[in-house]
């Protein structure tokens, strides 16, 4: 009988669910998942918040412990790094020299932290944020009483400054761009979290770069741009990631800002799919291709990628949903930020609860929600309508948004 092997490389939240869904499928043919941490699967989203605050142990966050791993047979390698794919013979080998031949492979080398040139990395004080041992030695070093510049005004870079805050540290955030979360939203859009900032005592730096790092054996202080000096004990470099793509281009896989799959999952080479981070794919209800770097995207893709691989084809087709928590806000992004979208606010600002819409030709692409779960859900299924709408509609709190959603009212006017 032909071999029946599922190999996935990389063992984060992407491998690790995409595991649990060929055993919920019903795969039973035998399953390798190797990864390089020496964790079972773990999901990242509270490392920057309850861990940092230490309402949450790190180790909480592990999808399965180890034995269900081998409860449900699925041979997980911690520890083990995938060196290269060698798609003739369809074969991995890890840097061990384990050789593990494959009937399909399933790529969720996810993405690693982008480093900040010329850092002293070496320093006391001076961290970077991406694994559990990386968010355990920074909770430690929370202090009252502490500066902490963070250099990075993206998720990562305000999600540590609030929980930081929290945690009685003095804290600055030094961002190149003229607006924090400058990949995620329109300007128009952050300016609402920079007030969040500022109004808890965040010294904000926008569209001013970092020159120099200084310290000597500890991180002392960091020099910007326009000359100013600020004083710290603690660093954090938060200015994104970059996705793991060379084993795939290695092998031959197209690669154009992360590996290229179609919405099956299915990369280039025969037999091999990817999901997660690490993918550059085509998004259908977006009508445009997408590298997306969320929790829902490790998640889902991978289940889809599960699916198609044992032939109950699924194509991979979500609105993009984003979250972050940061002091008693709750932000919620739904769509991709596209250039020249017109934005339209509904709700007080002031009072906390709003939403931001993006549209262009007349259709919402994207909507940020500040407090408002409720809205978000129906701008979701707004954008996964191609909906037509108004700014006007979209800032009248008194129009229902349910109600501009085509099938929602089609069915309330059968009804009558
Ligand atoms: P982001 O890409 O979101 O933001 C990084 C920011 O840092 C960019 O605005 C970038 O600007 C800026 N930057 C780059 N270089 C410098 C520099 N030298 N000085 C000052 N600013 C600079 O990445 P993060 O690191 O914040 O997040 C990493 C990953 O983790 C992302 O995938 C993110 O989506 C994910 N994450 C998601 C969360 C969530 O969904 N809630 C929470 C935390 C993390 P430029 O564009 O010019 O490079």
């Amino acid at each position: 009988m032909a071999l029946q092997r599922f190999v996935i490389v990389g063992a984060g939240q992407a491998g690790g669910r995409a595991a649990e869904a060929l055993r919920a499928a019903g795969f039973k043919g035998e399953i390798v998942l190797i990864g390089e941490e020496r964790h079972e699967p773990y999901e990242r989203p509270a490392l920057s918040k309850a861990v940092l605050l230490g309402e949450q142990q790190a180790a909480s966050t592990l999808i399965h412990p180890r034995e269900w791993y081998a409860a449900q047979n699925i041979d997980l390698r911690t520890r083990a790094r995938v060196e290269a794919i060698a798609p003739v013979s369809r074969t991995v080998i890890t840097a061990d020299g384990q050789r593990v031949e494959y009937s399909k492979l399933l790529l969720c080398s996810g993405s690693r932290v982008r480093p900040l040139p010329g850092a002293p990395d070496h320093l006391r004080g001076v961290h970077y944020l991406r694994t559990i041992e990386e968010a355990e030695r920074l909770a430690a070093e929370l202090v009252p009483g502490r500066r902490l510049v963070v250099i990075g005004g993206g998720f990562i870079g305000l999600e540590v400054a609030a929980s930081a805050v929290k945690r009685g540290v003095a804290v600055s955030v030094v961002e190149r761009q003229g607006a924090v979360l400058d990949r995620a939203v329109p300007a128009a859009m952050a300016g609402y979290v920079e007030s969040l900032h500022r109004a808890q005592g965040v010294n904000l730096r926008l569209g001013v770069a970092v020159t120099a790092i200084h310290g000597a054996s500890a991180i002392e202080s960091v020099e910007l741009a326009d000359g100013t000096v600020l004083d710290a004990d603690l660093v954090v470099i938060g200015i994104g990631i970059i996705p793991n793509t060379e084993l795939a281009e290695a092998a031959g896989a197209a690669s154009s800002d992360g590996v290229v799959v179609d919405e099956y999952c299915r990369t280039t080479l025969e037999g091999v799919y990817a999901a997660g981070d690490v993918t550059n794919h085509y998004n259908p209800i977006l009508d445009r291709r997408v590298r997306l770097e969320s929790w829902q995207n490790a998640q889902n893709q991978a289940i889809a990628a599960a699916r198609n691989m044992i032939g109950a084809p699924q194509p991979y087709a979500e609105v993009p949903w984003f979250w972050s928590d940061q002091f008693e806000v709750n932000i919620q992004l739904v769509g991709v930020v596209e250039p020249g979208l017109e934005i339209v606010w509904r709700g007080d600002r002031q009072s906390g609860r709003s939403v931001a819409f993006g549209l262009a030709g007349g259709r919402l692409r994207l909507a940020a929600g500040f407090n408002v779960g409720a809205d978000i859900r129906f701008a979701r299924r707004l954008i996964e309508a191609g909906a037509e709408v108004s700014p006007q509609q979209l800032a009248d709190p008194a129009v229902k948004l349910k109600d501009l959603i085509p099938n929602n009212a089609a069915r309330r006017s059968l009804a009558a």
